[in-house]
């Protein structure tokens, strides 16, 4: 791997607020998301403290993504990353006015779209791009991820969504809308399991496809027929924004999840700091 620069950076143009409810939690939340200059990257703030979007400060991939910093937590941040990843924004700060769980909202990621969408602001610097330059792979079990080179970004999820769809594919390739609607789910079995581990405590038909046997629970039913998958998908992109830096390649997950996409993510970050040490052409990626 190797850093080499291309793109111009983004930020958003003005303040964007969300509100709702933690999906684990359950508690309250309010967010504002505020325009940054270059270089900044993606940050939380909560209590008047940092916390970047980083792999580097993962605590926890335990049904969703948890960032920590100096002992405070910020959680399930992954589906708001994931559409800030395939806006291309690079640049902005997340402030938490009350909570400290993303608020999940519709359980996709297309109410963060919605609001960003026409908010886009390009900035006078490159983007930092990691290229992929030779194949890596991660695995754990059936799991497992892997990178090929490829110019531009180009994502797959393949999995099965147990009594419903066998197999199937999704696929993003720069499309946000592919992705963006499909919203997080659970197995019938696993909602008493989560919420006694203190987890789904804010979840409901409103914010989470709930899966039974061979049909879903919400009256409306699914949003297309593989939109669990396509929600891996968006949470997979979420987790690929922790490099801090876009990436150039053509990344297959098979049966990825929030834990693998860590060791993904961290493997792939690492390599590209040992290639550009390696390298007297490029400086410091991040
Ligand atoms: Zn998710």
């Amino acid at each position: 791997m190797h850093i080499f620069k291309g793109m111009l950076q983004k930020t958003i143009l003005r303040p964007v607020e969300f509100e709702g409810v933690g999906v684990h939690s359950g508690e309250s939340a309010r967010i504002v998301l505020h325009p940054e200059g270059p270089d900044r990257g993606i940050r939380f703030l909560l209590s008047g403290k940092y916390i970047p979007a980083s792999y580097r400060h993962v605590i926890a991939t335990d049904h969703a993504t948890v960032l920590g910093a100096e002992g405070l937590t910020v959680s399930t941040v992954e589906h708001l990353l994931g559409v800030l990843y395939a806006l291309g924004i690079d640049n902005l700060t997340v402030e938490f006015l009350r909570g400290r769980e993303v608020p999940i909202l519709d359980g996709s990621g297309y109410y963060f779209y919605k609001a960003l969408k026409d908010a886009v602001l390009e900035l006078r610097k490159e983007a930092r791009v990691l290229q992929v330059v030779s194949p890596l792979e991660v695995g754990r079990g059936q799991a497992h991820i892997r990178a090929e080179p490829y110019e531009g970004l180009c994502v797959f999820y393949r999995g099965y969504v147990r009594g419903l769809l066998q197999e199937g594919t999704a696929r993003y390739c720069g499309n946000a809308k592919e992705v963006v609607f499909a919203r997080t789910f659970c197995y019938e079995e696993e909602v008493e399991l989560l919420q006694r581990r203190g987890l789904a405590r804010g979840g409901s038909l409103k914010n989470a496809v709930v899966i039974g046997e061979g049909r879903v629970h919400n009256p409306e039913g699914l949003r297309s027929k593989d939109e669990p998958i396509r929600h891996k998908l968006l949470d997979l992109l979420g987790d690929l924004s922790l490099l801090g830096a876009r990436l150039s390649g053509r990344v297959f997950s098979h049966l990825g999840g929030h834990a693998l996409n860590y060791t993904f993510v961290k493997a792939l970050a690492e390599s590209s700091l040992s290639t550009s040490l390696r390298s007297s052409s490029v400086s410091t990626p991040w």
